[in-house]
């Protein structure tokens, strides 16, 4: 497709297709009193610029920080969540809780709503207690990455290459509590071996919400080819990260850094299986060509212009984790608190 041609469409695509952003840091940045509602030329995302790029559906990670220590994570994470509410709140229905699949049905591109699912990122937030599923389910949360960088409670992280666990019994439970109400479970962090137990113990579906491919550039929050593999087998889907430490050794990655990472995953385990997981707000720094979420539009141009069909970049920005998102989420809301 002509780079002209890949621009109209692109251009069309961000307002009749159903975009889905696998994972942003944004609650962070509320909680340090940026708002999410109005629109600031701070960090990536806020609810204007994500209207403005067609994002149908936003999840918001909920992280807390090392410092925080073990008596602050769970405190951490409560903040976020009652960030999001407010926003919602606040927002006259322009940010739409997403916790069923009949939520997920009310969601209409193009419509003026954003949906909100708010996915908890490292399982140390849990405090190491089974009940804390059900807490967080009542409070809205439908995913959950098992951990973040380092070691927690249910599995060892990808940054820990000296321990090398993979899910601890703990951890076997935490999976069973999710996928019993419906939650996404998410392996970006996850080390490797924590990876292959989770393949063994998870049922249904599992994604890699913000992670890209180990062949084109090896870093260890990369997936190796048979961990793509893997996951596509079971259904699940990737998001691509558009971390430049993670596209490339080059000190300014680009949009075409990327896109190399796309057609590589796509190669491997077909276009069907990808989806986006940009990381906005939890990454210092972005490809150049790609400085916040109204930027979106130029990567899918670039993607149809390196050969994805327009149905394939259709499943891409967002078709394929509504599929997934569709399938692994309870049926409809349950009672809250
Ligand atoms: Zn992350």
């Amino acid at each position: 497709m002509s780079a002209a041609a890949a621009e109209a469409l692109a251009r069309r695509l961000h307002g009749e297709a159903f975009i889905v952003d696998a994972h942003t840091d944004a609650l962070l940045h509320a909680l340090r009193g940026r708002d999410l509602l109005a629109r600031t030329s701070q960090g990536h995302v806020d609810l204007p610029r994500l209207l403005e790029a067609g994002v149908t559906l936003q999840v918001f990670a909920l992280w807390a920080p090392r410092e925080a220590g073990p008596a602050g994570y769970l405190a951490h994470a409560l903040r976020q969540v009652a960030s999001f509410w407010q926003a919602v709140d606040r927002s006259a229905g322009r940010l739409r809780p997403i916790r069923s699949r009949q939520e997920l049905d009310g969601l209409v591109p193009g419509a003026g709503v954003v949906g909100g699912l708010l996915s908890i990122e490292g399982g140390e937030i849990l405090q190491g207690s089974l009940e804390m599923v059900e807490i967080f389910h009542r409070l809205g949360v439908r995913a959950l990455g098992l951990t973040w960088n380092h070691r927690n409670e249910l599995a060892d992280g990808c940054l820990d290459p000296e321990a090398g666990g993979g899910l601890t019994r703990f951890g076997r439970e935490v999976v069973r509590a999710c996928e019993a109400r419906g939650w996404v479970l998410d392996v970006s962090h996850l080390s490797e071996r924590g990876f292959w137990d989770l393949m063994e113990t998870a049922q249904g579906p599992v994604i890699a919400s913000h992670s890209n491919a180990h062949a084109v550039h090896p870093h260890p929050r990369n997936l190796r080819d048979e961990q793509l593999v893997a996951l596509a087998q079971k259904g699940g889907v990737v998001g691509l990260n558009f971390y430049p430490g993670f596209l490339t050794h080059e000190a300014r990655g680009t949009l075409q850094d990327l896109v190399r990472h796309a057609v590589h995953i796509a190669q491997v385990i077909g276009p069907e299986h990808l989806g986006l997981g940009s990381d906005f707000d939890g990454i210092s720094q972005t490809p150049e060509d790609l400085p916040d979420v109204t930027a979106l539009p130029r990567l899918t141009a670039a993607l149809l212009e390196a050969g994805f069909s327009e149905e394939e970049t259709r499943g891409i920005l967002g078709g394929n984790f509504r599929r997934l998102f569709q399938s692994v989420l309870p049926v409809a809301e349950e009672p809250s608190l």
